[in-house]
């Protein structure tokens, strides 16, 4: 249940409002938006007589019932959009940032290579796997803590802001100075990592699972927000279907979907949707258009020799003509590439 306060209600009398309802035992949310300030409960509001609580506090303007079991991340509590920033990045709003980088780090000349060529070309931040979540146990697992430090050289040398895959929990400590935690399709439901990251003060890009409904990336993202961290940027990243020409199916109606129900930012990957280079560009252009707030994209300064995911990985120069088209589309959607 949400109830939406009057304009310019006295601080003290809202702090009433809200310890009232945590002596019955609810937990709140507060919500100050441009349009209207919010108090959403959280617990069991059946006992609650929404229109007895509307007409008996005279900062209350109206109340309604929220259906969803999401609430910190509902766009019913916190109207606006949410703007995430990594040092002079934005992602959110009026943005459309562009993460580029290979699968995974490699070796010091080859993040460096990628990281100067993807800035020259206008992305703002870079990625780059250290720890490798990969189906079969014998394959690249990934540089781990040396991949790293790779990045953080490539992110002293570039200035770039630098996002890396954290697998589990007790890795937190190792990502000291990586800009972005990124969760991986593969731990979206990995409830203990959620809140860990949601202790941590670093924004937190949330992959939807392979085969996760929109409603459970929601739910996964509300772990985060609720265990005290609201910086979160979802990812679709496509989802298992019967399909096999594409690696997945780039699900676009889940970017319209979770811009209307959530005002957490959505980014798209369309690398790991795709799997295939070729797709990369149009499914780039697909998510700009269809109000997408970035895209994470694969790129590679030689995507044959990749010991990861090279065939989906677009090569220096195809990175550089997609973000001249990018950026010519992003003036159409009124968006700050
Ligand atoms: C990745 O981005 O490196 C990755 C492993 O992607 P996903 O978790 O979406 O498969
Ligand atoms: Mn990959």
């Amino acid at each position: 249940m949400v109830f939406i306060l009057k304009p310019n209600v006295p601080k003290d009398k809202i702090d009433t409002f809200i310890s009232g309802w945590e002596q019955k035992g609810f937990s709140t949310i507060f919500s100050v938006g441009t349009e209207h300030t919010a108090v959403c409960l959280i617990g069991n509001t059946a006992e609650v007589d929404l229109d007895q609580v509307v007409n008996t506090n005279d900062i209350v303007d109206y109340g309604k019932r929220i259906t969803e079991q999401y609430k910190a991340v509902n766009r019913t509590v916190h109207e606006d959009d949410t703007i995430i920033k990594v040092g002079d990045v934005s992602i959110g709003e009026g943005f459309f940032t562009v993460i580029a980088g290979p699968c995974s780090v490699e070796s010091d000349e080859q993040i460096l290579e990628i990281a100067r060529s993807v800035r020259k070309s206008g992305a703002k931040i870079l990625r780059g796997g250290a720890f490798k979540p990969r189906t079969s146990p014998y394959a690249f697992q990934g540089k781990q803590t040396e991949g790293l430090d790779m990045l953080r050289q490539a992110k002293k040398e570039t200035g770039l802001p630098v996002i890396s895959e954290i697998m589990n929990q007790t890795q937190i400590d190792l990502f000291d100075d990586i800009d972005i935690l990124q969760i991986g399709a593969r731990n979206m439901q990995n409830f203990d990592l959620l809140k860990e990251v949601g202790k941590s003060k670093k924004p937190v890009l949330l992959k939807r699972g392979l085969a996760n409904t929109i409603e459970e990336l929601l739910m996964s993202a509300e772990y985060i927000v609720s265990a005290g961290n609201n910086q979160v940027i979802l990812c679709e990243r496509g989802i298992r279907t019967f399909e096999t020409m594409t690696r997945n199916t780039l699900d676009i109606s889940a970017v319209v979907l979770l811009k209307q129900k959530t005002h957490l930012p959505v980014i798209v990957d369309p690398s790991h949707a795709a799997g295939a280079r070729s797709l990369v560009p149009p499914l780039s252009k697909a998510a700009l258009a269809a109000g997408a707030d970035g895209l994470m994209i694969e790129a590679h300064n030689n995507p044959a020799k990749a010991l990861c995911d090279g065939a989906q990985s677009l090569d220096l120069g195809q990175f550089s003509s997609l973000m001249e088209e990018l950026k010519k589309r992003a003036v159409l959607e009124n968006k700050i590439i």
